[in-house]
């Protein structure tokens, strides 16, 4: 029975709450609906994380959930901020019909999710291998265990770059407005599922997917091991450029960062664009006497 809990969890928490989405949009309240639907998958992680739990040190406190919730919080107030002055600037109105937002939903979500990935993954890479905006992506990555509160934790900057690189591939592509919202979604309930500290099995979801399982990699500390996995959502663009990594029969061993990363919100913030003083001299304004 367990097995089969373990088995099935990942994808009947992603089906379920796409099912919840599709009542929100048979009813017109996709929005409310939505949130219920992140509320459902939130509560389902944190008793699965207890039960099934993958690595207890894991669910030892480290000292970061202020941090990471507040850099969940600044994320999301941004996003609202956006949308509101991309309306008032009329950037965001009603979209023409073309020829792909008459295809059906499956398929126009599926060709969301495709040419989203390019840019995420072309961002995510730079990120990984560009020092200046490595800095950035580092907040996400100093973490020392892997839960579901970390899933928001990134630097605004980080998000603003990866928002950037793939929102207008996905305006580009001539799907529906529903569809975005769609791939939106479906990027939030696979977001949050691939940092739950919870035992699952995958078997060849992995290598369609961005599961916990790939995504444990992908936080590893060692640079060759996590520099690797760079999906969002789908490996689609791992596979094509030899970036996938998986091994089933091991685990990572240690994640995290080897630079320095200030404990609280605010110099977490500030790090990226003082990073030679906070690497030389940490939290303190000055050179230790
Ligand atoms: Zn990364
Ligand atoms: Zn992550």
């Amino acid at each position: 029975m367990t097995y089969l809990v373990k088995c099935c969890l990942w994808p009947f928490l992603l089906l379920s709450s796409m099912i919840i989405l599709a009542i929100g949009f048979a009813r017109g309240t996709e929005t409310l609906f939505f949130n219920l639907s992140y509320l459902w998958i939130i509560t389902c992680l944190l008793a699965a994380e207890k039960i099934y739990c993958y690595r207890g040190d894991w669910r030892v406190p480290d000292g970061q959930t202020k941090a990471n919730l507040a850099h969940t919080f600044l994320n999301k107030g941004l996003v609202q901020f956006f949308i509101v002055v991309f309306l008032a600037l009329g950037w965001i109105a009603p979209r023409e019909a073309t020829l792909l937002s008459t295809w059906p939903m499956a398929l126009q979500i599926a060709i969301g999710l495709t040419v989203s990935e390019l840019g995420l993954y072309f961002a995510h890479r730079l990120a990984h291998e560009w020092q200046y905006l490595w800095r950035f992506h580092s907040v996400h990555h100093s973490v020392k265990r892997l839960w579901i509160i970390n899933t928001g934790r990134f630097h605004f900057v980080d998000s603003i770059v990866s928002i950037a690189a793939s929102l207008p591939f996905l305006l580009l592509s001539g799907i529906s407005t529903d569809a975005i919202i769609w791939v939106s979604a479906i990027t939030a309930y696979i977001g949050i599922l691939t940092h739950c500290n919870v035992d699952l099995r995958f078997g060849p979801l992995s290598y369609i997917f961005n599961t916990p399982e790939l995504h444990r990699w992908h936080h590893s500390i060692e640079p060759s091991i996590g520099n690797t996995n760079y999906g969002e959502n789908l490996m689609l663009w791992d596979h094509i450029f030899k970036t996938f990594y998986l091994k089933k029969s091991e685990h990572v061993e240690v994640i995290g960062i080897e630079e320095h990363m200030p404990s609280s919100f605010i110099h977490q913030l500030k790090m990226p664009f003082q990073w030679n003083h906070y690497q030389t001299y940490g939290e303190k304004n000055t050179a230790p006497d």
